[in-house]
């Protein structure tokens, strides 16, 4: 991203998506077009000149001159708990981007797609159901999204509501609402055959999440038999369990 200018960007909504976790919207300086699937970074600037920066998933597109994001607060980490619980509508901040070119679903894409989710790891296909659903494309999609608990979920009413050809298949992994289908654990190959694709549809896969839960998850999905070229993947860092 080295020559990329910062641009100037204003917190001009905040919404609490969970107890530890914020969406922001943001109105940007100058017009970007932004891609389903891509990521900004975000500067801060302390009054002593020092500056932080992160990257963020945009969990909306579509809108040139504004940034959407949503945050998971990390205990005692740097940038994301000032995201969630301090940062105020009309404060500053700098943003650039918006990057990533393979992480990207695009219209005029048709093939059926399969997402799966682990935690904060579900912004950027949030981004893809929305540019979905605001292109009118015909294109099947099913999300998994793997979650510690309901409390935790993003986007929960969004993603209850009916957006035909889309199929949401949610696996907590801590705790399990009663009515839910299946017991709290961690996501299984069973769960992603029965919630995705059969390999013979030719799905494209995007999986995003904490780094473990990728590489388990795009295991998963080759040893079930998809084309590793057809599953793209997206590392958000270190930790976590999704
Ligand atoms: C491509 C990309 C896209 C991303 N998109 C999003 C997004 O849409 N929403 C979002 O909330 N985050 C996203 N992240 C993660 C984000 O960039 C930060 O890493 C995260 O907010 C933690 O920053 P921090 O300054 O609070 O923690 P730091 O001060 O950097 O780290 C504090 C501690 O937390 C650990 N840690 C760092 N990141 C994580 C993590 N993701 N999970 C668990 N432990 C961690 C560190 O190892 C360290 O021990 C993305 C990361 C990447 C690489």
């Amino acid at each position: 991203m080295a020559g990329m200018p910062w641009r100037r960007a204003v917190v001009l909504a905040r919404r609490e998506e969970t107890p530890t976790a914020a969406t922001l919207l943001l109105h940007v300086d100058g017009d970007h077009q932004a891609v389903a699937g891509q990521r900004v970074e975000v500067r801060l600037t302390a009054e002593d000149g020092y500056t932080a920066d992160r990257e963020y998933s945009l969990a909306r597109v579509g809108d040139l001159d504004r940034a959407e994001i949503t945050v998971q607060a990390i205990e005692g980490g740097e940038v994301s708990p000032f995201l969630v619980d301090d940062i105020e509508v009309g404060a500053e901040l700098e943003l650039r981007g918006p990057i990533g070119g393979w992480f990207v679903w695009r219209p005029e894409q048709t093939e059926p797609v399969l997402l799966v989710a682990g935690g904060s790891g579900v912004v950027p296909l949030m981004a893809m159901i929305r540019a979905r659903r605001d292109a009118g494309s015909k294109a099947p999609f099913r999300l998994i999204y793997s979650v510690r608990s309901r409390a935790e979920q993003f986007y929960r009413r969004e993603l209850r509501a009916p957006d035909p050809g889309l199929d949401v298949t949610i696996a907590y992994t801590r705790e399990a609402p009663e009515a839910a289908p299946r017991p709290a654990g961690r996501l299984t190959v069973a769960d992603v055959n029965t919630g995705g694709w059969p390999p013979d549809f030719a799905p494209t896969c995007y999986v995003c999440g904490p780094t473990g839960f990728v590489e388990t998850v795009a295991d998963m999905l080759v040893a079930l038999g998809h084309d590793p070229r057809r599953v793209r993947t997206e590392r958000f860092g270190p930790t976590g369990d999704g």
